[in-house]
Order: C-alpha cells, then sequence, then structure tokens
C-alpha cells in the first residue's frame, strides 16, 4: 500500500506531548482501497497526543463525498462530518485491535491510520442516501424514467404466463 504511506505516523520521532497532522483525503486514496467513493475535498484533522505508554488520537473530518441518490442516480455532494477518538496502547503483550484500541508491541516504531480514516468516512455515509439528504428534490425525469423501466419489465413477464397456458392445452389434448 505504497500510495497510503503518507499516512504513517512514526511516533517514535515526536516529542511527548500533542502534534497536530492535516490530511486531505483525494480520490486516489479511496482507489487505494478499491473503493466507488469520490472525494470532494475531506479534510482531516487529526490531534495525536503521545504519552510513554499510550497516544490519544482524535480525529475530525470535515468535507464532502461524491455519491449518486438512490433513487435519481442524480450526482450528489454529501456531507461528511465526524469526530472519532483512538487509542494505542503499547504494550509488550498486544492483544487483538478493537475498534477504537490499537495495541502495538514495543518495538513498533510507526503507524498507519489510513484504514482508520477510511472507516470513519464509510461510517457517515447512510445507507440509503438520496437527493432528500442534501436538501433537493429527485430530479423527476430521472424517476419517471425508472418508473417505465419496472413497466416494462413488467410487460416481459407476460408472454412467460401465456405459454404456460399453451402447454396446459395441450396436456388436454
Ligand atoms: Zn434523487
Amino acid at each position: 500500500m505504497d500510495a497510503l504511506r503518507e499516512y504513517n505516523i512514526e511516533f517514535v520521532k515526536l516529542t511527548l506531548g500533542d502534534h497536530k497532522f492535516e490530511y486531505h483525503l483525494t480520490d486516489e486514496f479511496f482507489k487505494a482501497f478499491s473503493s466507488s467513493l469520490l472525494s470532494e475535498d475531506i479534510q482531516v484533522n487529526l490531534l495525536f497526543h503521545k504519552s510513554n505508554t499510550m497516544f490519544t488520537l482524535v480525529f475530525e473530518l470535515s468535507g464532502k463525498l461524491g455519491l449518486e441518490c438512490d433513487r435519481c442516480l442524480s450526482a450528489i455532494d454529501l456531507p461528511v462530518k465526524g469526530k472519532h477518538t483512538v487509542l494505542v496502547k503499547i504494550t509488550d503483550y498486544p492483544m487483538e485491535n478493537e475498534d477504537d484500541l490499537i495495541y502495538l508491541g514495543s518495538h513498533e516504531y510507526k503507524l498507519n491510520i489510513a484504514q482508520h480514516l477510511y472507516d470513519f468516512v464509510c461510517l457517515s455515509v447512510p445507507i440509503k442516501k438520496t437527493c432528500e439528504d442534501v436538501g433537493r428534490l429527485c430530479d423527476p425525469a430521472m424517476t419517471s424514467n425508472i418508473t417505465s423501466i419496472i413497466d416494462i419489465d413488467n410487460g416481459d413477464r407476460l408472454p412467460d404466463r401465456d405459454s404456460d397456458e399453451e402447454e396446459e392445452e395441450e396436456e388436454q389434448l
């Protein structure tokens, strides 16, 4: 994942205390995850607090994602906003990571936060997103197109029923 190398934090080089990082998630970032999400510039501010055996990472995301409306397929820019805290514990006995808790062995020197950033963005995308989410009405031309496609689908099923009837007639003969 060379494309995500810029999301490495070499914490051994940091002094104890607070550090600020800023990231801009672009389409390249989402491509690295084979995701169809499109960024309309998502900014991430990270406050990294380092102590001897534990780091506290507070992420603040803001920006927009380019998506398609589920109903009329219009392009919508969905606002992304969120604040997430992740704890990193340095230990000689690392356990399995949890959502917001990462264990790192005492020999580790860097942390890659790309997966976390990606998960935060995905969490902010609603399961169903429509024009209404951005205060717009769906494109009526598109929604009527979709309705007529459904009508054609129903029409396609009619000949099937006809052929069933024909078979029954043959059996009666
Ligand atoms: Zn729509």
